[in-house]
């Protein structure tokens, strides 16, 4: 049996069209959803992404300001240009692209951001929020996969989900969203013993790790759903986490690297932007 293809590109799409239906009906309501990204230094990886955001924002209608800073620029002057943009109403979302230069304390700088205007969802208050169950800002690439396994109307009450990676962008923030849909969660992570005996008893597995290739074909059990969250710069190109042709033999339904996950981070923070811009209203 080969796994089905969880599209992401195709859910994104979906997605990203209806975001700018209802950012035109905002517009209408004399609001324009703006969103601020703060790119600090020269990361190659950082500037593709921050463009692939523009270039998303552009295409909902929203408006879109990219403050470059230089590699040199200080905590405080970070701070002020934060401080500037939460003064600034016609700003309904603030990203600083992470990471941050080693000088640079990225939690006094997400801490300074208005929580309302905190698309990533990586603020004190929202991560307390997230939590406690209570509405509020949720980060995106985990938002981004539960709307994929919704949209495929994966079951996930009472199933047993395994997370590889506990880290607080992803993991963590994805651990609890499962939780809150009724799933029994395992969260795994570099320290843990006996990987494979915890992810063979997945019915959701999601690797998270940064690793190429970590799952293999013998850690999953059949008929699994597999996400693969893992972005990994190879010589031979863009790789997952999971070994994605072995595993496909094996799992009942699987995302693609590139096209799987990826593209729902960047429709989420599209829906982030326009539910801030929205509440701006209220
Ligand atoms: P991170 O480095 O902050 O965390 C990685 C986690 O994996 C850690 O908790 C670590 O304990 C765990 N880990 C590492 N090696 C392991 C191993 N051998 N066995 C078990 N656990 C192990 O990374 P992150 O920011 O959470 O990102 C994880 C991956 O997801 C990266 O490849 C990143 O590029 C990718 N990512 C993709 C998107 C997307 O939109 N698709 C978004 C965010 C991150």
């Amino acid at each position: 049996m080969t796994a089905n293809l969880l599209d992401g590109k195709k859910i994104a799409s979906e997605i990203r069209e209806n975001v700018a239906r209802r950012a035109e009906e905002l517009k209408a309501r004399g609001v324009v959803p703006g969103l601020a990204v703060i790119l600090v230094g020269e990361d190659p990886a950082s500037k593709v992404y921050v463009g692939q955001k523009e270039k998303a924002c552009r295409e909902a209608g929203f408006k879109s300001d990219l403050l470059r800073l230089p590699e040199s620029t200080t905590q405080e002057e970070l701070l002020s240009v934060i401080g500037r943009l939460n003064a600034d109403p016609s700003v309904h979302g603030i990203l600083v692209q992470l990471p941050l230069p080693s000088r640079i304390d990225p939690e006094a700088v997400i801490a300074a951001i208005d929580p309302a205007k905190d698309v990533d969802g990586f603020h004190p208050v929202n991560v307390g929020h997230l939590v406690s169950g209570v509405p509020g800002m949720v980060p995106c690439t985990p938002l981004g996969i539960v709307r994929m396994l919704e949209s495929y109307r994966i079951p996930l009450a009472g199933k047993h989900a395994v997370i590889v990676g506990r880290s607080s962008i992803v993991g963590k923030p994805l651990a609890h969203l499962l939780l809150a849909r009724d799933c029994t969660v395992t969260v795994c992570h570099s320290r843990t013993q006996d990987l494979a005996y915890f992810t063979r008893q997945a019915d959701v597995l999601v690797a998270a790790a940064g690793r190429p290739k970590l799952i293999t074909a013998d850690m999953v059990k059949p008929g699994a759903v597999v996400v693969d969250v893992g972005i990994n710069r190879l010589e031979s190109g863009l790789a997952g986490d999971v070994d994605f042709e072995a595993v496909r033999e094996v799992a009942g339904w699987i995302t693609p690297v590139p096209g799987g996950v990826g593209p729902l981070t960047i429709a989420m923070l599209l829906e982030n932007t326009l539910a801030a811009a929205t509440r701006s209203l209220q």
